[in-house]
């Protein structure tokens, strides 16, 4: 495909906010640096429509590295006996966000693995102690699969937002990524209940994991565009030296770029992080990452003596920082691409507020797998 006919593809692709499968196929194999200044500089136009140059900041805080789970690709997996296990307290979760607040992060997002030893309703607890003493900020749960019980039990509690990374929607390729232990209906049936529950849900896939084709991306956009997701995360796959996937290649910066261009032109209101492994792969990537239409990044709001442990792939990057630093540093960098990190809750455009308890709550809309 010559640029002239990638043009015409990627000007398709800004006014329609879509493609045929062949056409986002080979838009995606046929990327050039040229094809993507152009894609990026589209990309901007929507972004810019609909949040203005604003990046929003989200303060994570990472307060579990324990893991039921054991996907092939992750370093905190239950499988990695070399991992040195933390949690933090409720008290030092509140504390994270008081020092969060103060320095100007609206949005909480408490990550952690699937660790069974904060019960449902110490999480809830949590919720509720957070939105108790910062009434103005969101917070946002990324605690993985749960039943669609515990999941409203959480909604009511308080909480805004939920991630969780489908990773592939592709079945075949989810079990070569997964022990069986692990059920690739279980992910998208948790991601439809948070959907209907009333979270602002966040979706998202890893790219160049092993064995992804770009066929398989065309899915995940193809999933995404069923399950609508406010939120969308992506990063490039980064091999993690005490799992089994050790010896895979790293995914590019280059590709995450180019599908976050991409992204922004068929979700053209969705919440879009520059994550922090795009700014692993490549020492500018989440500057780039904004450049190419991304809106939000998520500094770590976790105890610097935390941090390390919390590596679910080699060479994470902001692993020693205190807050205060890591929040001036992406200040900087975001300024330095032309756009402004806001103080603000950040929630997705048009967003009407929460649901309220009772017939919205507990209708049982058919879900639709894809
Ligand atoms: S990717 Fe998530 S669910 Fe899988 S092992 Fe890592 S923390 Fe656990």
């Amino acid at each position: 495909m010559n640029m002239e006919e990638t043009r015409q593809l990627i000007d398709k692709l800004f006014e329609q906010a879509d493609l045929e499968d062949a056409q986002l196929e080979s838009l995606i194999d046929g990327r050039t640096d040229e094809a993507a200044s152009y894609l990026f500089e589209k990309a901007r136009v929507r972004r810019n429509e609909n949040y203005g140059n604003k990046v929003f900041l989200r303060g994570l805080i990472e307060f579990t590295n324990y893991c039921r789970n054991n996907c092939y690709y992750c370093g905190i997996r239950c499988g990695n006996t070399g991992c040195e296990r933390y949690r933090l307290s409720t008290q030092q979760i509140a504390q994270c966000a008081d020092q969060g607040y103060e320095l100007g992060f609206r949005t909480f997002v408490l990550q952690g693995g699937e660790d069974p030893y904060y019960t449902d309703e110490m999480i809830a607890g949590i919720v509720r102690q957070l939105k108790e003493a910062h009434p103005d900020c969101a917070v946002t749960l990324s605690i993985g699969e749960r039943t669609k019980e515990t999941y409203r039990l959480w909604y009511e509690a308080g909480a805004d937002r939920y991630l969780l990374r489908h990773e592939t929607a592709d079945k075949a390729h989810y079990e070569k990524l997964h022990p069986a232990s692990m059920s690739f209906e279980n992910r998208m049936r948790c991601l439809y209940d948070l959907k209907e529950i009333g979270f602002q849900t966040g979706a998202g896939m890893m790219l160049e994991s092993p064995f992804q084709t770009t066929a398989n991306i065309v899915k995940d956009l193809r999933f995404m565009q069923d399950l609508k997701p406010e939120m969308i995360g992506i990063g490039p796959f980064i091999p993690h030296k005490d799992t089994p996937f050790r010896d895979h290649e790293a995914g590019s910066a280059k590709l995450t770029l180019f599908m976050l261009g991409i992204l922004r032109l068929m979700f053209p209101e969705a919440l879009i992080p520059a994550t922090t492994a795009l700014g692993t792969v490549d020492g500018r990537g989440r500057e780039k990452g904004i450049e190419a239409g991304a809106n939000v990044v998520m500094p770590n709001l976790s105890p610097a003596g935390v941090r390390e442990k919390y590596l679910l792939y080699d060479g994470k990057i902001c692993t020693g920082d205190e807050a205060a630093v890591c929040i001036d540093c992406m200040k900087r960098r975001i300024a330095s691409v032309g756009c402004e990190a806001v103080v603000a809750r950040g929630d997705v455009k048009g967003y009407a507020g929460r649901k309220l308890s009772g017939k919205a709550m507990t209708d049982t809309r058919q879900v639709i797998m894809p």
